[in-house]
């Protein structure tokens, strides 16, 4: 035995009553079944408030309704049949109007029902209406179950013959024989009644909405269908506001062991959601959201599948607060659910935030961050306090050595993983293809990983293509200054670099352009931090070689460090009006086609690189395609604007 319920809006109309035939003669094929179903949409209210009514009203609302269900019956049924299906309906209306006002709401399900087994019989269907008044009895403590059951079980009985008995869901009776429902919703309700009292082997709530959803899909337009999720998960959404299922569904259904499937009847090839049962976990993953607005206020409840942290809700709190949402403090129910109360007005905002703190997960990069420097320190804090969508899943204060770090960055799951490598290690490259080979995407403001032999950069790089994963290094070079995507963009687009003049070592731009003589102004970088670590590597070209091995490789020379020419700096030589440049030019008897030079230039009072002051950097690339020289200048250098960089290439 099968439940099938359908609720109003499966059935509001004559075609959403086809989709409904078609669904119930698929499921024919596997046996007899209770088909359960409200009101069409609207009805219920509709004869609440008729019944609320003065006479006058009641008789405009009263047609309404009537025009409603004839309407149906016409577009249904022909001939014949029409007539008939109209004369049942016409009794039915006959008795509302003679009876006392507060059975009005009980009828909406005994005329949608009295269409559906009318057509089912017309299609050749063996189907028969039960009377759920007579079957499903209440006590003073809500439903008897046990006589309830008894009933149930001997009218099903009775009819061995019979394929689809209809019921009409939501009406029960009083011991008094009385009519009375089971509350708002209760068509549900209903049909878990019928399938605990059948030990049906399926019990299917058909709505329209794909299931029951992460939160209310009306507020959160990212709210995905929770494809599995157990009684209590499902009765704490429902009974905090959820409006897909009616709570007091659950318990029947959990009593008797039978699964609740939740389905849409507007597209049945959806999966919806199955409530079943699950042992709760001992630390509780978030399931779903629900919220009710109560007056002014609204109260929001977080579904958990296990016990839930209370550092969490604190976290919870937090983010909250920061976003100026406020919300009295989160208090833990049941250990697997937790609410708070916000002014209504703020609900629709809160929820948004909560969801995509909960939920929308998938899309948040989950970088794993290698360097704790000034740049390292830079980037958590940038990304604390924006709003980006960035989970800092683990940080490595050793650089290349930190083994546990690794084995966790390449095992663990997600599709968004980032491996973000802010050292200035001399050996963490030789990790880089295992990161990319992993499926994880590396974002790197280490230039000496890039400087290293052309081979050793060539196959990371097609490590990196093979694999689809990115592998982004803007700021090894100018920092947040867009010069490799410069570079690479006239590159991928045919052009033909014919010479770049980069002036990129901000410690000597800064030591040329201070006013300050050389050994106070190296003394003054130092303090400031602006140099490497020994300052030789500045003065010797060491850094400025590896910059400009990586502008010329994202040009597509394969350029080596001994390919380049270096004039170290010395005191002696520095003259005014110089400036410390990495240069590269088309040569046809250099060994790639390029002649690659870094020394003290003297410049032509003219030339654009004597405006830089302080650690400015610029880079102007000369190409086939482009008229006149690009040239890019700005701020080279600041930990924060290198971590702003870095953020950057996380997100683009
Ligand atoms: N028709 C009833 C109501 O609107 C019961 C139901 O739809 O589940 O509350
Ligand atoms: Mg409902």
């Amino acid at each position: 035995m099968q439940v099938l319920k359908f609720g109003g809006s499966s059935v509001a109309s004559a075609t959403a009553i086809s989709r409904v035939l078609d669904i119930v003669s698929d499921a024919a094929g596997r046996g007899r079944m209770v088909l359960v179903s409200s009101a069409i949409s609207g009805a219920t209210d509709l004869l609440i408030e008729c019944s609320k009514s003065d006479s006058g009203k009641r008789q405009k609302l009263l047609e309404d309704l009537k025009n409603r269900h004839f309407e149906i019956c016409r577009r249904l049924f022909t001939g014949r049949e029409r007539t008939e299906a109209c004369e049942r309906l016409q009794e039915i209306f006959n008795d509302l109007s003679q009876s006392p006002l507060e059975d009005y709401p009980a009828f909406g399900e005994l005329l949608s029902t009295s269409i559906i087994a009318g057509k089912l019989n017309c299609d050749g269907v063996r189907a028969l209406w039960i009377d759920s008044r007579e079957l499903i009895r209440c006590n003073e403590n809500g439903v008897d179950y046990k006589l309830t059951y008894e009933r149930i079980r001997k009218a099903i009985h009775d009819h061995p013959e019979i394929e689809v008995f209809v019921a009409p869901g939501f009406i029960a009776s009083k011991s008094d024989g009385k009519v009375c429902t089971l509350g708002r919703g209760g068509s549900d309700y209903s049909a878990a009644i019928y399938a605990a009292a059948l030990q049906a082997d399926r019990l299917q709530i058909w709505t329209d909405v794909p299931g029951i959803m992460t939160c209310n899909p009306k507020d959160v337009k990212k709210a995905r269908t929770i494809g599995r999720l157990s009684y209590e998960s499902a009765f704490a959404l429902a009974s905090h506001g959820a409006k897909v299922l009616y709570a007091p569904t659950v318990e029947p259904a959990r009593q008797a062991g039978i699964d609740i499937e939740i389905l849409n009847s507007l597209d049945s090839s959806q999966s919806g959601s199955i409530i079943c049962a699950q042992k709760a976990r001992e630390k509780g993953e978030w399931v779903g959201i629900a919220s009710q607005k109560k007056d002014s206020l609204s109260q929001i409840c977080l579904v958990a599948d296990g016990a839930i942290d209370p550092d969490d809700c604190r976290e919870l709190e937090r983010r909250m607060h920061k976003y100026n949402i406020p919300c009295s403090p989160w208090t833990i129910e049941d250990g697997n659910c937790c609410t708070c109360t916000l002014p209504r007005d703020d609900e629709g905002e809160a929820l948004k935030l909560l969801h995509r703190q909960l939920f929308e997960t998938e899309d948040r990069k989950r970088i794993y961050l290698a360097g704790c420097g000034a740049v390292g320190q830079a980037l958590l804090q940038i990304i604390d306090s924006s709003s980006a969508k960035v989970e800092v899943v683990a940080i490595s204060r050793h650089e290349s050595e930190d083994d546990a770090f690794f084995q966790q960055l390449l095992h663990g799951d997600g599709e968004s993983r980032i491996f973000v490598d802010c050292t200035d290690s001399e050996e963490i490259w030789k990790r880089y293809c295992d990161i990319l080979e992993a499926g994880v995407n590396i974002v790197s403001s280490n230039r000496r990983a890039f400087s290293i032999g052309y081979k050793d950069y060539a196959r990371i790089k097609s490590c990196a293509r093979r694999n689809r994963c990115f592998l982004r290094y803007e700021t090894t070079v100018g920092t947040a200054l867009p010069i490799l995507n410069s570079i690479a963009s006239s590159t991928n687009s045919a052009d033909e670099i014919l010479s770049l003049q980069a002036v990129v070592s901000c410690t000597l731009n800064y030591i040329l352009t201070s006013g300050l003589p050389f050994k106070e102004a190296l003394e003054r970088a130092k303090e400031i931090k602006l140099t490497e670590k020994d300052p030789s590597q500045d003065l010797s070209g060491r850094d400025a070689l590896r910059k400009l091995l990586i502008l010329a490789r994202e040009a597509g020379i394969a350029l080596e460090e001994s390919d380049v020419k270096i004039e170290p700096v010395s005191e002696e030589r520095i003259l005014p009006g110089q400036r410390f440049v990495a240069s590269l030019e088309k040569d046809a008897d250099a060994r790639l086609g390029y002649r690659a030079g870094i020394r003290l230039e003297n410049l032509d009072p003219e030339h654009p690189a004597l405006r830089l002051k302080g650690t400015e950097n610029m880079v102007i690339i000369r190409s086939a395609f482009q008229p006149s020289a690009l040239i890019v200048q700005g701020a080279g250098e600041g930990a924060r604007m290198a971590a702003s960089g870095v953020l950057n290439d996380i997100l683009r």
